[in-house]
């Protein structure tokens, strides 16, 4: 419900601040989970403090007398505590008249000054029977702990009757979880830690159920065949031409690559993720099984997210595959009418062999002859449709997904059940790894020697930035203005920039100027994120750093370690909150992408390094994919089951809403 639903009586400016919490509606409300729980232990009474909060355990002694004032009741009675006599009133408990002389109590109540407590409740339970819990919630500047509790106390009180169970009664049952109502009591309303062990537990089973039913849907909607025409592929030519290449591969890219042949050959049409750090070398990969694709007489595509890296696949494949027979070519939504026209005319006659390109690929227009295998590059940043909608131009496809995110082989396994999964964990020999350095400050001041020594040794510099424009709701740097400011630091040397508004054209100059170092300084966006190769930039500079994700800035900083010398990376932020330290420090120490991929999956959640938010898999916020492997086991089963039975009356109810909350996530994309 929303926020302004009158029942709740929420004045504009308490509005104001849940939605700077990105709470927008009462869902969002009770599933804005504390995130600890502070446990009240009696302190002694010389440290009790004004108003504050005491729970203690005493012994009552004096009879207990209660005034009324209509109908309102305030009992008084007196009790012993570390030998001192204690004033106890407790308003509207009228049977509190009836403790029992010398009967051992404890209370909860908040210190008034001058041996009084004014008790909010008291019970007969001996203090370490009680853990008083008070749940804390993480929150913004000018927002008060006190001012989240009493809006979802206000919400849970209106709608506590109206909270639906999605989970099937057959699963509350056998795993003995609590109702959702139930669930939201205890976690937000706990007396105990006991309490909230449960809450926690069901809620966590609802949302790895939820996570496995949406990713078991777009499982279905792969459409995949179960049966293909097998491949033919001469794989002595491959190996000739792979023996071309200055370098020899790593052992897991000749794994690999021999999977994915197999794969090839066989009769079932190939599903296989090919994951691994960023500069591994997964293109190579993908090149020569592209190129076996074509000694057995089937075109392949390549899909790239942008233009740029759909650019350098192209240069890449050119440089890689020379066989004279092989036609390569290129094809971005950019490109001038009459070429575009030209390459779907020959890829429709079959006359193109490998087709690369941006979502350009995916279009209606888009036709092949024998389209026979599909890849897919940097594939978190397609959704599902996408990858199948080019999948069905050919009848015989493989499909291969390329993820620079890596994660554990086992999870890898479990996550992504329906596919086969390459993992490439040995980097090329000799590969150096860039140096990091976190600056708690949004200018580069302090490194300007380093980096005017990395110019002047004639190397080449990328400068990054969060937004194009200026943008006071965004209130980052921003490439124009950044563009301009530097033209004048560093002049006579050369700046150019570089973002996703710039005609295709316009960008091309650029990035040829860059590449051919009449460009010093490259100011940018993320565009530059995959694809750039430009071996003599080493350094770069990236503004409003705490704004990436962890893996992104990974993917980023990859651009300046193309060579052999090792490649300089300033992280700046003015954010100088200790998570942001915390998160920005682990590029600083490690380089390792399997690491930077489990901080970002336990920061952020799975579906940046998953690309399961494009299809709308529901993030997990209690959930941790590396810790609750038993839970994961369960639920994976569970929805597998619901999927399976989907029309089961007890089951069509968390069906239709996973279905519900993804086509928004889709919409929202
Ligand atoms: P990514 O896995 O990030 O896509 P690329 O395929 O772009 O990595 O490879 C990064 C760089 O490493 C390329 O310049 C490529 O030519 C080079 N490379 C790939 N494999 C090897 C290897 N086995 N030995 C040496 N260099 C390699
Ligand atoms: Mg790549």
């Amino acid at each position: 419900m929303d926020l302004h639903d009158k029942s709740f009586h929420f004045s504009a400016k308490r509005i104001e601040a849940l939605q700077r919490l990105h709470i927008y509606d009462s869902d969002d409300l009770l599933s804005y989970y504390p995130y600890r729980f502070d446990t009240i232990s009696s302190s002694p009474i010389s440290e009790w403090k004004i108003k504050e909060k005491v729970t203690f355990e005493a012994e009552v002694i004096s009879r207990a007398i209660t005034f009324r004032n209509g109908r309102f009741a305030s009992t008084k009675f007196e009790v012993m505590h570390e030998d001192t006599v204690l004033k106890i009133t407790i308003f509207n408990r009228p049977w509190a008249s009836k403790l029992a002389m010398n009967s051992r109590i404890t209370i909860t109540g908040i210190y008034m000054g001058n041996h009084k407590v004014t008790a909010m409740n008291y019970d007969t339970k001996p203090l370490h029977d009680h853990e008083a819990v008070t749940p804390v919630y993480s929150t913004k500047e000018g927002i008060q702990q006190r001012t989240i509790r009493a809006s979802i106390k206000t919400v849970y009180e209106v709608l506590q009757n109206e909270i639906i169970d999605y989970v099937p009664e057959e699963m509350i049952r056998k795993y003995h979880l609590l109702r959702r109502s139930e669930a939201y009591r205890k976690i937000h309303f706990p007396e105990s830690l006991e309490d909230t062990k449960q809450a926690f537990r069901t809620l966590k089973y609802e949302e790895f159920l939820r996570f496995f039913i949406a990713m078991e849907l777009n499982k279905d909607e792969e459409g995949l065949l179960s049966y293909k025409q097998p491949k033919n592929i001469d794989i002595t030519k491959v190996k000739t031409m792979i023996s071309c290449l200055p370098f020899s591969l790593t052992k897991d890219q000749v794994d690999t690559l021999n999977a994915i042949i197999n794969d090839m050959r066989s009769n079932v049409p190939m599903y296989r993720l090919v994951q691994g750090d960023v500069g591994c070398g997964k293109t190579v990969v993908a090149a020569f099984s592209m190129y076996a694709c074509f000694l057995s007489g089937y075109q392949s595509a390549l899909l790239a997210p942008t233009e740029i890296l759909a650019k350098q696949h192209l240069a890449s494949l050119k440089s890689m595959i020379k066989d004279p027979s092989i036609s390569i070519e290129v094809l971005y939504s950019a490109m001038n009418t009459k070429e575009k026209k030209d390459i779907l005319r020959r890829c429709e006659e079959g006359d193109i062999d490998i087709l690369i390109g941006t979502h350009a690929l995916i279009q209606d227009d888009v036709h092949f002859k024998k389209l026979g295998y599909v890849v897919a590059d940097e594939q978190q940043r397609f959704g599902v449709e996408q990858r199948k909608a080019l999948r069905l131009k050919g009848e015989n496809t493989d499909f291969l997904l390329m993820s620079a995110t890596p994660i554990p082989r086992t999870l890898a396994a479990s996550l992504f059940s329906d596919m086969k999964v390459s993992t490439i964990e040995t980097m090329p020999a000799g590969r150096k790894q860039p140096l990091t350095q976190l600056i708690l400050e949004n200018s580069f001041r302090s490194v300007l020697d380093e980096v005017n020594a990395l110019l002047e040794e004639g190397h080449q510099l990328y400068v990054i930035c969060a937004a194009v424009d200026e943008n006071e709701a965004f209130k980052a740097r921003d490439v124009n203005k950044m563009y301009i400011n530097l033209s004048k630091l560093f002049y006579p040397r050369k700046v150019g920039m570089l973002h996703g508004q710039m005609s295709s054209d316009e960008k091309q100059s650029v990035m040829d100027a860059f590449a051919k170092n009449e460009i010093q300084i490259l100011v940018s966006t993320t565009v530059v994120e995959v694809g750039m190769n430009v071996v003599n930039a080493t350094g770069m500079i990236i503004y409003d750093a705490d704004r990436f994700g962890l893996s992104q800035l990974h993917q980023l900083r990859g651009r300046i370690q193309r060579g052999n010398a090792v490649g300089k990376c300033w992280l700046l932020t003015d954010n100088k909150s200790e998570d942001v330290k915390e998160r920005l420090n682990v590029l600083v120490k490690t380089t390792n992408g399997f690491e930077i991929s489990y901080e970002d999956l336990r920061l952020r959640g799975p579906g940046d390094i998953l690309g399961t938010r494009q299809s709308g898999v529901p993030d997990l916020i209690l959930g941790n994919l590396y810790e609750d492997t038993k839970m994961i086991e369960v639920c994976r089963k569970d929805a597998k089951l619901i999927v399976e039975h989907c029309d089961q009356t007890d089951y069509i109810s968390i069906i239709e809403s996973v279905k519900q909350r993804r086509a928004q996530s889709a919409y929202i994309d």
